[in-house]
């Protein structure tokens, strides 16, 4: 076994043939997924781990990836879409832990990957720490949040993120990034670019300053004074937004938009509202428009679209649903069907939000 020297998660021998026996020799025992998922897709893995600490998780990775053995990582499962029982290993990361500390203009905050992402946000409030309210109730462990740069009603990770930790599969070592180097753009990251399949999140740190500037851009939020309202006032409202508008996974098998709000120029966006003047976009820049791919979905009248058991949420067109028995081939379908759907009624390419995960590991929605 070529072990590289000097690297800061080194195995030693005595642990590396421990963790060897352990894995390479396990037997196959079929693992379902379904609970594991949110969009609740029956699949299973041939192994799953449960990575309870930063050393498990970085130990089972480097152990699986020398070995060449095929291994994914799972967090919340809520931006993932299983289309055919895992061919390899699935690691859970569920390592724990959220320090605090502060100077005097900063709240600092270094957690583990496989802290809940919600528990961070109200535990932070519990720490008077007010900043993250605006991103409450996503699901997901902090460890896939910058994955997306994840944000919702006018704030994103980037907002708040200092460093992201990561194992560099390739030499073993633990890497600290500053945010300004993770490439954070709406929905995008270098982990999807240039570090895809190559990195583990082991940690996230945030710089929160001391002094809060509330974020009230979004509908509802705009109703409340700047000078008096409360971080917990924010977070409550948007609990109650959220759970208006958005089916709960546990009652109704969902992974959250489907499809990231099309940017488009401003001159297509003018063309589009002439013909159809409810057209929803926002702004980006002179000129960009970020065009509400609900609405496109939703002026086709494609709610309730079905195909097998995955359908268009009757209430939230940005949303697909498992209706009970939907397959992940039937998600696939009806997301095919909407992007052509989509492009042939306003030449709009729509993109996939969740991951698409196959016998082999991540594809694209196209080579289903
Ligand atoms: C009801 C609902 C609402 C949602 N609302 C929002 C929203 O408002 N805004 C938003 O941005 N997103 C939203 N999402 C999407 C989702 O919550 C986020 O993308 C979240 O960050 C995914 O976290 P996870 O732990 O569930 O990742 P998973 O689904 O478990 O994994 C996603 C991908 O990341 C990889 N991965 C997971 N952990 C790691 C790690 N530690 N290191 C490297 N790779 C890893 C996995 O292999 C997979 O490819 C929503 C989803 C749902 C179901």
């Amino acid at each position: 076994m070529n072990l590289s020297v000097n690297t800061f998660y080194e195995l030693s021998e005595i642990q590396y043939s421990f963790i060897a026996r352990k894995f390479i020799s396990m037997p196959v025992l079929e693992q379902s997924l379904k609970p594991f998922n949110t969009l609740q897709i029956e699949h299973s893995c041939t192994h799953l781990l449960h990575a309870k600490s930063k050393e498990e998780l970085t130990q089972y990775c480097l152990e699986l990836y020398r070995s060449e053995k095929p291994f994914m990582l799972l967090g919340g499962g809520s931006n993932i879409v299983l289309t055919d029982d895992f061919q390899g290993t699935v690691i859970r990361v569920e390592s724990k832990g959220v320090l605090k500390t502060e100077d005097q203009d900063f709240y600092y905050l270094d957690v583990q990957a496989g802290e809940n992402w919600h528990e961070l946000v109200e535990s932070s409030l519990l720490m008077s720490i007010q900043g993250l309210e605006n991103l409450a109730l996503i699901p997901g462990t902090v460890g896939a949040s910058p994955i997306q740069n994840i944000g919702a009603y006018g704030v994103e990770l980037k907002d708040v993120c200092d460093w992201v930790e990561y194992l560099d599969l390739a030499s073993g070592e633990l890497i600290r990034l500053n945010a300004v180097d993770c490439d954070f753009s709406y929905r995008e990251s270098i982990f999807k670019k240039a570090l895809k399949s190559k990195a583990v999140i082991t940690a996230v740190g945030f710089k929160i300053r001391k002094l809060w500037l509330p974020v009230l851009t979004y509908g509802p939020l705009k109703a409340f004074d700047k000078e008096t309202v409360t971080a917990k006032q924010v977070f409550d409202c948007i609990c109650q937004l959220r759970n208006e508008k958005l089916p709960d996974p546990t009652v109704l098998g969902n992974a959250g938009s489907f499809f990231k709000n099309p940017v488009i120029a401003k001159a297509q966006f003018m063309k589009l509202k002439e013909e159809f003047e409810h057209a929803v976009g926002f702004t980006i820049n002179d000129e960009e428009v970020k065009v509400a791919a609900g609405w496109l979905i939703d002026n086709l009248g494609l709610k309730g679209y079905t195909v097998g058991g995955a359908s268009v949420h009757e209430e939230q067109a940005l949303v697909l649903v498992n209706l009970g028995k939907a397959t992940g081939s039937d998600v696939v379908q009806l997301a095919k069907h909407i992007i052509g759907s989509v492009k042939h009624a306003y030449d709009i390419k729509l993109e996939v939000e969740p991951r698409i995960i196959g016998a082999n590991g991540e594809k694209e929605l196209l080579d289903d």
